[in-house]
């Protein structure tokens, strides 16, 4: 049976888990406290800027995706009252960033995080003028098959376009694979950060730490953005150049985890925000099947994920792409694949299903008889009942004859089925159902 951990579905977790993450790997990061309601804003506040030079905080909403600067979602606040102000706007609106889905994101939780007063970076030419934010991540590079270091002196809410755009603005250090990031390759990337002196190596020291989180945690991407240079002071030192007390410092950081990993990790795995996953994702994993939601109109079932991936390459070739596939594995019961049905069809933008079974384990007498469930009883919006959505059936493999003749005897019951001889002829009467 192909096990639901075989897709890579790294567990995400939030900002102010992920800066107490980096603390306790003594890297620093600026005082914060997680709140869910508007009325702990001003104690939270009150509480974070305790003691600061300048007692100005950020609120910063809680969700699993980033872009929350420009989204207007990471807000500066001077007062108590305008930290209750912009909790109650994040609190009571839906977060749409490039990486959220279209109606944005529920905002449950917020960041209440004492401000940093990042120092400006000295000018170059007539650039315009830029604030010390660097980019720091450790992921995994597949091409060459190592741990990697990535770094950048542009850092901030640009990174992807940069990446995009001025691929010689990213820097990359390959990690060994037994001995991690060496001081030495921290020190040299600090250098080409453009620091130097006592900022290079906290910088480093920032790096070396963060390798050994990832490594210790299994994790699937570490990642501050923006590590940045914080003044404590007024700059002594004259235009551009930070006072003595400047130091670097996370002030927002992500983090992916490894889900095969987490079996050894309970403190990462008590992390998960069960709110924060997609809702169909969830029941499936309740049933041990595997759904991953993509952003076509055909929703696809399938066992295994070798066939997963072929359906949907001969869809594609055909003309239409997958809203969604749903792989029910090897060991699916009758239950679990009524569920399944269901579960593809709650997503609205479905308008043509495509069953693709090969049934070495599977036996397609039960995959049969789910399909005929399911689609008999199945209730639409309208609350009338019964399949409405052309409905394109595979089988091939165990017991397959017991399980064309149930999907032929129920052909009645079932307006919208056609079954397929083979893979191609299943993706040609799926497209040409749904007018491609
Ligand atoms: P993201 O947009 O979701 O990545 O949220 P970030 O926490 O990275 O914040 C986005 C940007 O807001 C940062 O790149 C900074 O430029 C700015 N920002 C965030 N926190 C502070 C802060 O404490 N002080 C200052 N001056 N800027 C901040
Ligand atoms: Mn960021």
């Amino acid at each position: 049976m192909l096990a639901p951990w075989s897709y890579p579905r790294p567990m995400k977790i939030h900002e102010y888990q992920a800066r107490d993450l980096l603390s306790s790997y003594n890297i620093p990061v600026p005082a914060g406290r997680m709140i869910t309601s508007v009325e702990d804003a001003t104690s939270a506040f009150k509480q974070v800027t305790q003691g600061q030079h300048k007692p100005f905080a950020v609120v910063k909403a809680q969700v699993h995706a980033g872009g929350r600067g420009k989204a207007g979602f990471v807000k500066l606040v001077r007062t108590p009252e305008e930290a209750t102000e912009a909790a109650r706007f994040m609190l009571s609106n839906r977060m749409k960033s490039p990486q959220t889905p279209p109606e944005g994101l529920e905002v449950k939780r917020l960041l209440i995080a004492a401000a940093v007063d990042i120092a400006d970076r000295p000018a170059q030419g007539n650039a315009t003028p830029a604030k010390e934010e660097f980019y720091l991540a450790i992921t995994t590079d597949r091409a060459t098959r190592r741990n990697v270091l990535i770094a950048s002196r542009e850092g901030g809410v640009e990174i992807e376009t940069i990446a995009h755009q001025r691929p010689d603005a990213i820097i990359k250090e390959r990690l060994h694979p037994l001995l991690g990031l060496q001081p030495f390759q921290a020190r040299e990337v600090a250098a080409r950060l453009g620091l130097s002196g006592k900022l290079a190596n906290q910088a480093a020291d920032v790096m070396l730490k963060l390798s050994k989180l990832y490594i210790d945690k299994d994790c699937a991407l570490a990642e501050i953005n923006p590590l940045v240079i914080a003044l404590d002071a007024a700059p002594s030192g004259g235009v551009g150049v930070p006072p003595a007390s400047a130091s670097v410092l996370a002030i927002d950081a992500k983090f992916n985890f490894d889900e095969n990993g987490l079996i050894r990790h309970k403190d990462i795995a008590q992390l998960a925000d069960p709110s924060e996953e997609n809702p169909a994702e969830q029941r499936a994993s309740k049933f041990g099947l595997t759904y991953i939601a993509l952003d076509g109109n055909i929703g696809c079932l399938v066992n295994g994920a070798g066939l997963a991936m072929a359906t949907m390459d001969v869809i594609n070739l055909h003309g239409v792409t997958p809203a969604n596939f749903l792989d029910v594995g090897g060991g699916a019961t009758e239950e679990a694949v009524t569920e399944a049905f269901s579960i593809i069809l709650s997503d609205k933008h479905v308008k043509g299903v495509l069953v693709n079974i090969f049934g070495g384990i599977m036996n397609c007498e039960t995959i049969a008889k789910g399909i005929v469930n399911a689609a008999t009883n199945y209730k639409n919006p309208d609350g009338s009942i019964g399949f409405k959505v052309p409905l394109v059936v595979r089988l091939e493999g165990t017991n397959v004859q017991a399980g064309r003749q149930l999907l032929e005897n129920s052909k009645p019951k079932l307006p919208t089925l056609q079954t397929a001889t083979d893979l191609t002829d299943a993706a040609k009467k799926v497209c040409s159902a749904v007018g491609k």
